[in-house]
């Protein structure tokens, strides 16, 4: 259970992303944008948990993909991690890359923990073969986005690594506030991962929501 405060907090950043939506959705004349995993079926598939772990326990919407209960556009999959296509792609390339063990959110990440580490650069590295395999182009230029949503701007509570390729192919909105690092809202997983291996929280905030950084 979320406390009294955080539980508000929460609900003011689901507000303010569904107002971006709305926003988006009023200001884009363009059809969301398509690429080549649009040959690729939308398929209900059961991703088999790692060892130790039970999807049951996960109360996310993405429990409900790890487990089979919802369909998604399987990416790729490795034994830790599962990339799946973004519900409503904001570019050619919309991936998400999240982990098969449950993880709430950045604010969850331990700087002491070598596994919690390793697993963001495993994210990291999925992440970047996703482009390569869809966009090398983008790749190559450097023209993508890996990023990860900080509390309370995130719409699921599960961790999950945006990848968007080419970044160019987004509009406005997208490429330059929603997906724009680093924001309030928003950490490359390239910051975090280098926090992390500081010895520093993943994002220089506190969990109970605060606009200005704390270090
Ligand atoms: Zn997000």
């Amino acid at each position: 259970m979320l406390p009294e405060g955080m539980k508000r907090f929460k609900f003011i950043g689901t507000v303010v992303m569904a107002g971006i939506g709305c926003f988006q959705f009023l200001t884009s004349s363009e059809a969301s944008a398509k690429g080549p995993i649009e040959s690729i079926p939308k398929a209900t598939t059961y991703h088999a948990p790692p060892p130790g772990v039970d999807y049951s326990t996960n109360p996310s919407v993405f429990g409900q993909i790890l487990s089979g209960k919802l369909p998604a556009r399987t990416l790729t999959e490795t034994t830790n991690l599962l990339a799946f296509e973004d519900r409503s792609p904001a570019a050619e390339l919309h991936g998400l890359v999240i982990p098969k063990r449950y993880i709430e959110s950045v604010f969850s990440l331990d700087s002491q923990s070598r596994t919690d580490i390793e697993l963001v650069q495993e994210m990291h590295q999925m992440g970047l073969s996703l482009i390569e395999e869809y966009h090398p182009e983008a790749l190559a230029s450097g023209d993508y986005t890996l990023c990860f949503h900080i509390p309370p701007f995130t719409s699921v509570d599960h961790l999950h690594l945006h990848v968007l390729a080419p970044a160019s192919s987004m509009s406005w909105w997208y490429g330059s506030v929603k997906y724009k690092c680093p924001k309030r809202w928003c950490v490359s997983d390239m910051t975090v991962l280098e926090r992390l291996q500081e010895g520093k929280p993943a994002v220089p905030y506190n969990k109970p929501f605060k606009i200005f950084p704390t270090r």
